[in-house]
């Protein structure tokens, strides 16, 4: 992002650019932001991206009909803007946004607000779409994938049932698709979500399950409201009920206060669990979640040492 806007911001001593970032931005980064980019804005603000535009002169659709007297379609939420696919065979489709977990380390409560799932049937619309025109790797995308429909239970169908209704029409299309899904948490990862992966064949059998640390006590200063144990039973589970699954997990290392020992302990399950692929990451505080407030007192060389994260793969 740095590198990127400050090439922009060179071409604007010749041409004429309007830049704006948005995504999950806390107001510390948003002050911070704006001594780069003309405009700074929160996905739940997209709504108003026409009318920020209009400000710097930039006419759109959108500001003619408004300069015509007309009401323009309003833009509801990010669900419903046309996505510009940028592959002819990959594509994502977003099932819902938001967290209700409070991770300690994370800003996406505070910046993306809770759990909201997008209708099942504007899915299954935009999924069928896809599959009509060929696409063959479709991910469902989300904060929180597995929690799909608990924001609405009784009106919604479940995460299990999505992927079952996914199943089902990838049965009948007679096409063949390959559907992931990204990011789902331990805690609502249920056998039937499992039992659901399995029985279908367009139902990608990789699951990607962020343990995040292999110790107890760093799990319960992160609040991930999971433990080992509980994480252990569903890699059980999915090696019982999938064999060939793939498995993929995100690790933090170096969180606030980890010790040498606390470390171990993740090395340990990384073996234990034989991941195909792990996302690590050397935690550094972001401002307003609320291990910021706690001493990152892991030092970098530490975090960076890459002789101890090559004998962990
Ligand atoms: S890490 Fe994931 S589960 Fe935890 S607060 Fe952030 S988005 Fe939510």
């Amino acid at each position: 992002m740095y590198s990127q806007i400050a090439k922009w911001n060179k071409v604007k001593n010749h041409r004429h650019l309007i830049t704006f970032i948005t995504g999950c931005i806390l107001p510390y980064d948003k002050e911070k932001f704006l001594k780069l980019f003309d405009i700074v804005f929160n996905m739940a603000d997209l709504p108003k991206f026409p009318e920020m535009l209009r400000q710097y002169g930039v006419v759109s659709p959108y500001s003619l009909e408004l300069s015509w007297g007309r009401e323009p379609d309003s833009i509801k939420d990010t669900w419903h803007i046309n996505p510009h696919y940028s592959s002819d065979w990959q594509a994502f489709i977003p099932i819902q946004n938001g967290c209700d977990k409070f991770c300690t380390y994370c800003a996406v409560p505070y910046t993306r607000g809770r759990e909201i799932s997008r209708p099942s049937k504007e899915i299954m619309d935009e999924l069928k779409t896809l599959v009509d025109k060929d696409y063959k790797s479709i991910t469902l995308l989300g904060q929180n994938v597995n929690s799909y429909g608990h924001d609405k239970r009784g009106h919604e169908i479940s995460f299990a049932n999505l992927l079952r209704q996914i199943g089902e029409f990838g049965k009948a299309s007679g096409k063949d698709f390959w559907v992931y899904f990204t990011s789902p948490h331990p805690r609502d990862m249920t056998d039937e979500v499992i039992e659901v992966i399995a029985s279908y064949p367009h139902l990608a059998k990789q699951i990607h399950l962020p343990i995040q640390s292999g110790d107890d006590k760093v799990l319960i200063r992160m609040n991930r409201q999971h433990n080992v144990e509980k994480y252990r039973r569903i890699i059980h589970s999915i090696w019982r009920r999938i064999p060939e699954a793939t498995i993929f997990t995100d690790i933090i290392v170096g969180f606030t206060g980890e010790t040498t020992e606390q470390f171990e302990n993740t090395r340990k399950i990384m073996h234990e669990f034989k991941y195909n692929m792990a996302y690590i990451a050397q935690y550094s505080p972001r401002p307003g979640a609320a291990s910021a407030r706690w001493a990152d007192d892991v030092p970098h060389t530490e975090k960076n040492d890459d002789s101890i994260s090559y004998q962990m793969i």
